[in-house]
């Protein structure tokens, strides 16, 4: 658990416009009826209960509390009583009556609605998290309904072989070559490779690249700011650790060589538009802005997950458009990083071949989960249909028996954000930034998401 800077004061800052709703800042206004300001005044209670129940729950799990902002001493008094799984299912139960209650007096209030409905949705996420450390074994599906709110059909992988058909007619085997497709895919992908002593300042100049992009479009704080480690021995390849006050700690995990195409899919995903400016946005617009301290504590199995690594998979191609990106790959980060030009742009047509087999981790990690298929084979899968080399399909799976089914927040959020951005904002790039914006400032659980 990361416990950040403490919350300072509940300061209204409202920096980009709220995607609607009915109320404004403080939940209690003074034309509210007298049942709705009191059912008001509950959710505010009911909410600082919520965070210390997760925090509670957050005892039994490592890694389970993502982010935590809030007051210290919540922090400190579950550490000093922690509770057992049972108590805490009950915990659970007994705040989610206690929130049903309130719906009725609350349902002609649009945006409280929203914020009570949301918390629902989360204790839901918590219970499936308790029911999962109790022992429980959920298929697949049924746990990613349960932590993410969020129906997953896993395609079958005979639905990525006319992709896969492509590749090969992309790079076909030398004369008398036996490499198989995924060595020829990782020999031309590691042309690309950053060389080490260049890592650090690629990644430097990558981020600061989607950052200024991101600005444009994008108010943030004046005080935002992020630290960049390189660090090894994880499952994950970048991480964003928020530690609240505006500021990430930005983790690059440097088992694997970095590859040219990394360097803005990294930028853009973990710092801006991605990780870093959704957590920088909920602090200043909801946590401080409106008050709503719910917000302050972030677990990770929950339906925050879809719309955290959605929109920060969808920020990635909002930022810098297909032409785009590899138009400052070739003439701005490979001269930066030593690797031919002519090199990188091989990779181009590709990448955007590779992108097609985005749902793949879903689907192995479906069968390898569920028990339909042993490790081994869900490595020897990887290979074929990731195109990638032994070492990163073994990563793959180790990331899938760490997270499991957190897998499906990657392509399939990103899935639902790009149709909300491209419905919402049309073919102008600027008003599909501003929808981003907007989505980034609500408590947005992956249904809204729908038409
Ligand atoms: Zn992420």
């Amino acid at each position: 658990m990361r416990i950040g800077r403490l919350l300072q004061g509940l300061v209204a800052a409202a920096l980009v416009a709220p995607l609607g709703g009915c109320s404004e800042g403080p939940a209690v206004s003074a034309r509210m009826e007298a049942p709705a300001a009191s059912a008001a005044r509950r959710l505010d209670l009911l909410a600082a209960q919520y965070v210390q129940l997760q925090l509670a729950i957050g005892k039994h799990e490592d890694g389970y509390i993502d982010a935590y902002y809030g007051p210290k001493a919540w922090a400190t008094a579950a550490h000093s009583d922690p509770r057992d799984v049972p108590a805490l299912r009950r915990a659970v139960a007994r705040q989610r009556a206690a929130l049903a209650e309130l719906t009725l007096p609350l349902a002609r209030d649009a945006l409280l609605s929203r914020r009570l409905r949301f918390i629902d949705n989360m204790l839901v996420a918590a219970d499936t998290r308790l029911r999962m450390m109790a022992g429980e074994n959920l298929r697949f599906v049924d746990e990613a309904r349960g932590l993410y709110a969020v129906e997953v059909r896993p395609r079958p992988l005979s639905a990525f072989d006319p992709v896969i058909a492509a590749i090969e007619r992309l790079v076909p085997p030398a004369r008398g070559s036996t490499a198989t497709l995924a060595e020829r895919v990782t020999a031309l992908r590691n042309a690309s490779n950053v060389p080490t002593a260049r890592v650090r300042p690629f990644f430097e100049a990558a981020i600061a690249a989607c950052r200024a992009r991101t600005l444009a479009h994008i108010t943030m704080p004046s005080d935002e700011s992020f630290t960049l480690e390189l660090v090894t021995g994880k499952t994950w390849g970048g991480y964003n650790y928020y530690q609240g006050g505006d500021h990430s700690l930005i983790q690059v995990n440097t088992d694997q060589p970095a590859r040219l195409s990394r360097g803005l899919d990294l930028g853009c995903h973990e710092g801006y538009p991605g990780h870093h400016v959704l957590n920088t946005l909920i602090e200043v617009n909801l946590v401080k802005g409106r008050g709503w301290i719910e917000h302050s504590v972030q677990p990770l199995f929950s339906p925050q997950a879809l719309l955290a690594e959605g929109s920060a998979n969808y920020g990635i191609e909002l930022a810098f458009p297909a032409h785009e990106k590899a138009a400052f790959e070739t003439t701005t980060l490979a001269p930066l990083a030593g690797i031919d030009p002519a090199l990188a742009q091989r990779n181009v047509a590709l990448a955007a071949l590779l992108e097609q087999l985005a749902d793949v981790p879903t689907t192995i990690a479906q069968l390898f989960l569920d028990g339909e298929i042993g490790r081994m084979r869900a490595i020897e899968l990887t290979q074929h249909y990731s195109l990638v080399d032994a070492a990163r399909a073994a990563k793959s799976i180790a990331f899938a028996e760490q997270y499991r089914s957190y897998v499906i927040n990657y392509s399939l959020g990103q899935m639902l954000v790009r149709r909300y951005v491209e419905r919402v904002g049309g073919a102008d790039p600027d008003k599909r930034w501003a929808a981003f914006a907007g989505l980034l400032s609500e408590p947005v659980l992956p249904s809204d998401l729908a038409p």
